[in-house]
């Protein structure tokens, strides 16, 4: 699925979800359990180098093609400098070199210190579990295949239960959050079974789904978003409706 079905799948699990959860949500709620499927549903690809969610850290393509360009010629110049001796300028073109590696690979840059903060809150403050999981996920992600671990429904139980247990010493606000959360991850899951390559279990990848029922950007993906849409739209009314 690419993102319009993965975030309509999700929106609509979240919105049939509502009805299965034992507490009437208010509005607030509901839209913060909506929008954090919607952005959840997108997020296990996060383990692809180009999907939507990388993108959303990472410079447009033509920008990170020249920030590469830029810091390979930039340390070229700094061994070229170290060469003739000019160390101080040596070391301001490698500093500034190695500034534009990083912006070239602005993705691996920012889920390696997002991590790193996660794992550091989680040390200095003993806050929950939940944080050392995503923390070391995030600090692995760059190194990882895409659809392999993160994509794994094994993680996804873990990160389940995490959020639960994270939830429940919440305020119902993060609570709703964190149930469309886990919502939105499990459709992404579901929707790539959709597809030809599907998913597999992390522990026995010989265990694969993969329904072949909707294609990437295929007619029938584009009917499956559509009627998400309509369902989604259906079961927000109604829920509204019926609690006042
Ligand atoms: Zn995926």
């Amino acid at each position: 699925m690419n993102k319009a079905g993965h975030v309509s799948f999700g929106v609509a699990l979240a919105a049939a979800g509502l009805y299965m959860l034992p507490e009437v949500l208010v509005a607030g709620e509901i839209a913060a359990m909506i929008g954090s499927a919607a952005i959840a549903s997108l997020l296990p690809d996060l383990d692809h180098k180009t999907s939507t969610a990388s993108n959303w850290i990472q410079l447009p393509h033509a920008y990170r093609q020249l920030a590469k360009g830029a810091s390979l010629t930039l340390l070229a110049g700094a061994l070229l400098a170290w060469w003739m001796g000019q160390f101080p300028i040596a070391l301001s073109l490698a500093g500034v070199g190695a500034l534009a590696f990083g912006l070239s690979k602005l993705r691996n840059v920012v889920l390696l210190v997002l991590g790193m903060i996660l794992l550091l809150l989680f040390a200095q403050l003993h806050t929950h579990w939940l944080l050392a999981l995503a923390g070391v996920a995030l600090v692995i992600m760059p190194f990882l295949r895409h659809r392999g671990l993160i994509h794994a429904p094994e993680f996804a139980l873990f990160l389940s239960v995490g959020m639960y247990y994270f939830a429940r010493e919440q305020g119902a606000m993060i609570q709703a959050a964190a149930c469309g959360f886990t919502f939105g991850w499990w459709s992404h899951l579901l929707g790539d079974a959709l597809g030809k390559e599907g998913i597999s279990l992390w522990l026995w990848s010989r265990a694969r789904l993969a329904l072949r029922i909707v294609e990437n950007g295929s007619r029938s993906e584009w009917m499956v978003a559509k009627l998400c849409n309509g369902v989604s739209v259906a079961l927000l009314v109604f829920y509204g409706v019926n609690n006042g």
